[in-house]
């Protein structure tokens, strides 16, 4: 869905590697190359500028952080303005106090409404609730048998107007899905509403209607992703028509560009609740903005680990660190330092498992276990400070003297000699990978 703005992306922070700071022209370089990679995505101009002034802002500003390096920091501030832009905090649905709670769906025809229906009549069933679906749409043919069979596929109930009386009045229809959902005891009803290929009046009357007869606790606005720069009138115009609660994007696994997705929550102020991803019911998932905003910059879980990282690493040792890897003098007493931090930084495998394409590194690695640490520290510390400086003096007869000292086996000395000098080959090329 966002391959060209994460491709673009990527290309911003490479371009950012291996630079000790940023320079006023790398940062007015940098804001030029996310604004032309978030307008590609066809992301909204005011949400565009908005979003760019916030980067240059933060990247010049004084607090950005010690222990990362610029292509770091500029991923994390891009990362925390996308999630801001997504709408921070993930938005849950609000379920009425007393009564049914009525959620009512709109949206353009063939954004998704009713495959929307069965979606989430299927994830409320899944956590214990009781949906009844109500048929309002009873102007798009086969609108209300599309919903029978969606209900039926999610196990729930669907409330239709009688075959044959589908030119009924769907604020009737509306109304009496509530009455039949306090009768049957459903505690959630779920109003399907007609929609148009494009904005027009009537609609919006109608949807209103059907919102005053029903007194939706929400409202969700179903938006089609695909649909690129129109997203921002259409939001608009069910803002003021209708209004909403909340956004509900769907077909976020087309190909397209992705823009309504970043503009919508900016430019209606209401978040995205949901997002669907597929044809299928369960193709659908609470909307979370930090989630959204990792996948958008293709990181995996690298953002954990700058976060972890930030924690841990004192900007100083950070780089000094760094300085060591580069002039690939590592020795086995930084060895032993950075076993200590990666350990205060969570279990290793959990550390490995968040680096994407870690796999060759995480054979290397795997044999570090947690437990071991106690017993490497002793080793290295019977080392004479040359032998830490310098292993390729660890002859047999050290090797056993170092041995006896930790109270461990010449095998023990053996191995961790060995792993010290693949960590350092792949700390080298880690090094290099992540511009540290
Ligand atoms: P409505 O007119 O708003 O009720 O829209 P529908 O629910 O009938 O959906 C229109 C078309 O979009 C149908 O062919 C759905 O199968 C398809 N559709 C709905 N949601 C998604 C989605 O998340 N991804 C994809 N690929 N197709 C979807």
């Amino acid at each position: 869905m966002f391959d060209t703005l994460s491709d673009r992306l990527a290309g911003v922070f490479a371009n950012l590697r291996g630079k000790g700071r940023l320079s006023p022209a790398d940062v007015d370089a940098t804001a030029r190359e996310i604004r032309i990679a978030l307008l590609e995505a066809d992301v909204a101009l005011p949400v565009v500028r908005t979003f760019v002034a916030a980067i240059k802002q933060r990247a010049t500003g004084a607090d950005i952080s010690q222990a990362l390096n610029p292509a770091q920091q500029v991923i994390k501030i891009v990362n925390e303005e996308l999630v801001a832009i997504l709408g921070g905090e993930t938005r849950r649905l609000t379920f009425a106090k007393t009564g049914p709670t009525v959620i009512m769906l709109a949206g353009l025809q063939g954004s998704g409404k009713t495959t929307l229906a069965g979606k989430l009549a299927l994830w409320l069933r899944n956590s214990g609730h009781t949906p009844l679906l109500v048929a309002c749409d009873l102007q798009r043919p086969n609108a209300v048998t599309q919903l029978e069979v969606v209900g039926q596929q999610a196990g729930a109930a669907v409330f239709a107007p009688e075959p044959g009386n589908g030119v009924g009045d769907p604020v009737a229809v509306a109304r009496a899905g509530v009455d039949r959902a306090i009768d049957a005891h459903h505690d959630v009803v779920i109003v399907d509403t007609a929609g148009r290929l494009g904005v027009d009046a009537e609609m919006m009357a109608q949807a209103a209607a059907i919102r005053d007869a029903v007194q939706p606790d929400e409202t969700l606005f179903v938006l089609d992703a695909m649909i690129g720069q129109d997203a921002v009138t259409t939001a608009e115009a069910f803002a003021s028509g209708v209004g909403f609660t909340g956004v509900v994007l769907t077909k976020l696994d087309g190909d397209a560009r992705g823009g309504a997705a970043l503009s919508v929550r900016q430019i209606t102020g209401v978040p995205i609740m949901f997002a669907s991803t597929g044809e299928k019911l369960g193709d659908f998932d609470v909307f979370h903005p930090d989630r959204m905003a990792s996948r958008i910059l293709g990181m995996g879980d690298v953002l954990s680990l700058i976060e972890q990282a930030e924690q841990v690493f004192e900007a100083d040792q950070a780089e000094e660190m760094a300085a060591k890897l580069a002039g690939n003098d590592f020795t086995l007493e930084d060895f032993l330092q950075q076993m200590m931090m990666i350990r205060r930084m969570g279990p290793i495998g959990g550390l490995l498992g968040m680096l994407p394409g870690a796999g060759q590194m995480k054979d290397a690695l795997a044999q570090v276990d947690d437990r071991d640490i106690d017993r490497t520290a002793a080793i290295i510390q019977s080392m004479t400070p040359e032998e830490r400086r310098n292993p390729g003096i660890l002859n047999a007869s050290r090797r056993k003297r170092i041995a006896n000292g930790s109270g461990s086996t010449v095998a023990q000395v053996n191995s961790l000699v060995e792993r010290f000098g693949e960590a350092r080959k792949m700390m080298t090329a880690m090094a290099g990978r992540f511009g540290l």
